[in-house]
C-alpha cells in the first residue's frame, strides 16, 4: 500500500485499482481506538495528474462498538466511500486554497517525497466513519441514573427521566480516537 509516485498511472482513463485486506494492526490502529472486527478491506482505484494523486473507492470493515445508552456491545459495518487528493508536501505549501485548485472541502492529504502510504489515510477514513454515537436499537431506554440497572431488562422504579439516564451513560465513555487532518 506504498507507491512509488512515478509508478502511479497519468490520467484517470490509466488508473490501476488495487484491493487489499488489511489488519487493523498494519494499519496503525492502537488497542482501545477502535475495535475492528477481521480485516478492513477496500477496492481503490489511482491516478494521478503530474503529482497530484487521485484515490477512489470503497473500504468495507466490520466495527464493534458500545450503545451510548446502554453500553451494550453494538457490531456495525461500515462501507466509506472515498475520492480524495494526495498533493505533494511542497505543493502545499504555496497555497493552493488562494489558486482556487482546492476548495476547503475536498478531502486533501500530502506526501512528502517520492512515496505515497495509503494506509494512513484508510485509518483516518475509517475513524471518520464511526458515527460519534451509536445504539444498541433505536429506542434503547438507556441504564437508571439511580441504580444503574439496564431500563431494557428492568423496570426497577426509580424516579429518573429517560433522558438523564442518557447522559449518564455518555459520562461513562472515553474517547476513543484522534484526528488530525490536512486542509
Ligand atoms: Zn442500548
Ligand atoms: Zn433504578
Amino acid at each position: 500500500m506504498r507507491y512509488l509516485i512515478s509508478d502511479i498511472p497519468q490520467g484517470s482513463a490509466k488508473g490501476f485499482n488495487q484491493s487489499f485486506s488489511e489488519s487493523s494492526e498494519s494499519l496503525g490502529f492502537t488497542e482501545g481506538e477502535i475495535c475492528i472486527e477481521g480485516k478492513v478491506e477496500g477496492h481503490l482505484k489511482l491516478w494521478r495528474e503530474r503529482a497530484i494523486v487521485t484515490i477512489q473507492g470503497e473500504i468495507s470493515v466490520n466495527v464493534s462498538l458500545q450503545c451510548c445508552r446502554c453500553l451494550a456491545g453494538v457490531m456495525m459495518s461500515l462501507y466509506p466511500v472515498l475520492t480524495l487528493r494526495c498533493f505533494p508536501e511542497a505543493l502545499i505549501d504555496n497555497d493552493l486554497h488562494e489558486t482556487g485548485e482546492v476548495s476547503p472541502e475536498d478531502d486533501i492529504y500530502t506526501y512528502a517525497g517520492m512515496f505515497l502510504d495509503i494506509r494512513p489515510i484508510v485509518r483516518e477514513q475509517l475513524l471518520l466513519a464511526v458515527p460519534p454515537y451509536s445504539y444498541c436499537r433505536s429506542d434503547c431506554y438507556g441504564l437508571c441514573v439511580v441504580c444503574g440497572q439496564d431500563l431494557n431488562r428492568v423496570k426497577c422504579g426509580c424516579s429518573a427521566t429517560r433522558s438523564d439516564s442518557r447522559f449518564v451513560a455518555r459520562q461513562h465513555l472515553k474517547p476513543t480516537f484522534r484526528i488530525t487532518k490536512h486542509g
